[in-house]
């Protein structure tokens, strides 16, 4: 099936110059990278002009879609006035403060402060300095300890990769020396027989209090976790599941950050999974949506009391001598505040607020399928759970690669969706209108077909 790539042609470019982030070799060497060329609405168009459907909104981000207008004029009226400067020494750009005013006025917080980065893992590796900071200045330099859960995605650089506990990550020699990871929320995976969604929450804040002591809860820095697990699949959180967790880590005062990469900013269908799914942090932490995915940023976000310490630990060292080039960029900044309006006032909250019921009834139609063994939404986040039996919930051979076949014949009908372990994972732009998701069902169903008749016929299965 495969061809050899022209090297002259933009795939075959890619394949010598560019090394891509998290692609499958396979897949690569198969069919060579998808080139884009530009993107109208929810749609991208690749070099040869074929158009796809992007029903991940680039990577969870692109909420607005590919060409919005008003993102883009704020971006260029703001390089016209002021193109870029830094925040370091006390100096910076008029749009950073107006950010970070805007940020705390949105966020669950009646004040803080904001930290600008340039990206999650970065605003992650910021949080866990900020609370290694406070730890040093409250003389208990050995609350160094990170928590976070079994297949939760914080990011890549070095202590946020420590952080995402992936099985990847052992090919780095990760996760550094304190941190620890502690049960992955996944009902339908991990419940007993007979056990209540509750009763597994119950259970899972139970065995948290025990890593908690068996660690030493004066070793604790830090509590992580996303409202919905994104990357590890969009896992919703079981009932009863945060509220157990947080009596847990009020009980022992470990703080709990709010990584709202993903969820931050509606895709739960409210402005925060911590107001949706009950959770009360200390920290927030946000960025794919904040920008629309039209430009780098990612934000820490305390609340005064987290913020009162940070001052206090800041003004005996004399400042906080952490900080990144080209955070808080201008251009960033007065596109950012561009797409929080549009979210939260321009209407685009609004529209998956009213879309969410065919959002959520369009993916159920698919629990029907003989080898969909699971369909989790959570607002405009939602994930297929691929299985080879159904009533036994056995997943596929792995190297079948069910979900990066599904991601492939997707893309031949002019779909794109994400391959996740064997789940298939659907992000919408908030753009979209009733149609639009109707189209995106069809093509996904069509799909589907397409694979599992294809795999029945080559008796792969
Ligand atoms: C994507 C993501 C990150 C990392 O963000 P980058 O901008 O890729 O560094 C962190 N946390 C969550 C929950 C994410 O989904």
């Amino acid at each position: 099936m495969s061809v050899p790539l022209d090297p002259n042609s933009w795939e075959g470019r890619a394949m010598h110059a560019v090394l891509p982030a998290f692609s499958d070799v396979t897949t690569l060497k198969g069919r060579g990278p998808l080139v884009l060329d530009h993107g109208e609405g929810i749609y991208v168009v690749d070099v040869h002009g074929k158009r796809y459907l992007d029903a991940n909104s680039g990577l969870w981000n692109s909420v607005a879609g590919f060409n919005h207008p008003v993102l883009i004029e704020a971006g260029c009226r703001q390089f016209r006035r002021f193109p870029g400067y830094h925040t370091f020494f006390g100096r910076m750009s008029d749009v950073t403060i107006e950010l970070c005013e805007r940020l705390i006025a949105i966020s669950p917080f009646e004040s803080g402060r904001v930290f600008l980065t340039n990206s999650g893992s970065e605003a992650n590796d910021t949080v866990v300095k900020m609370l290694w900071l406070l730890a040093t200045h409250q003389g208990q330099p050995q609350r160094r300890k990170i928590l976070t859960r079994l297949n939760s995605y914080h990011g890549v650089t070095v202590a946020a990769a420590s952080m995402t506990a992936k099985p990847y990550n052992a090919a780095f020699g990760l996760p550094l020396k304190d941190f620890i990871h502690v049960d992955c929320p996944h009902y339908w995976r991990y419940r007993t027989l007979d056990e209540s969604e509750e009763q597994y929450s119950q259970r899972l804040a139970e065995r948290l209090e025990r890593v908690i002591l068996s660690e030493d809860p004066t070793t604790i820095a830090g509590f992580f976790a996303e409202p919905v697990l994104g990357a590890g699949g969009v896992i919703p959180p079981p009932a009863g599941y945060f509220p157990a967790i947080q009596q847990v880590l009020w009980r022992y005062n470990i703080p709990l950050i709010a990584d709202e990469v993903i969820c931050g900013l509606g895709r739960t269908g409210v402005l925060w999974g911590s107001e949706r799914f009950d959770l009360e942090p200390d920290i927030i932490v946000a960025s794919k949506c904040i920008t629309a995915g039209y430009f780098p940023m990612g934000a820490v976000i305390v609340k005064p009391s987290v913020a009162d310490a940070l001052n206090a630990a800041i003004a005996e060292q004399e400042e906080f001598a952490h900080g990144f080039t080209s955070a808080g960029h201008p251009v960033g900044c007065a596109i950012a505040l561009s797409a929080i309006e549009l979210i939260t006032t321009g209407g685009l909250l609004e529209n998956i607020q009213a879309l969410s019921g065919q959002f959520e009834s369009g993916l159920a139609a698919f629990a029907s399928h003989p080898h969909v063994g699971e369909v989790r939404t959570a607002g405009w986040m939602g994930a297929l759970e691929m299985v080879e039996n159904k009533e036994t919930c056995t997943p596929f051979p792995a190297a079948l690669r069910v979900s990066e076949r599904i991601a492939n014949a997707a893309l031949d009908v002019g779909l794109i969706c994400r391959p996740l372990g064997q789940a298939i994972v659907i992000c919408p732009p908030f753009i979209m209108t009733a149609h639009e998701l109707h189209t995106m069902f069809s093509m996904l169903a069509d799909t589907l077909e397409c694979v599992f008749d294809a795999l029945a016929h080559s008796s792969q299965m």
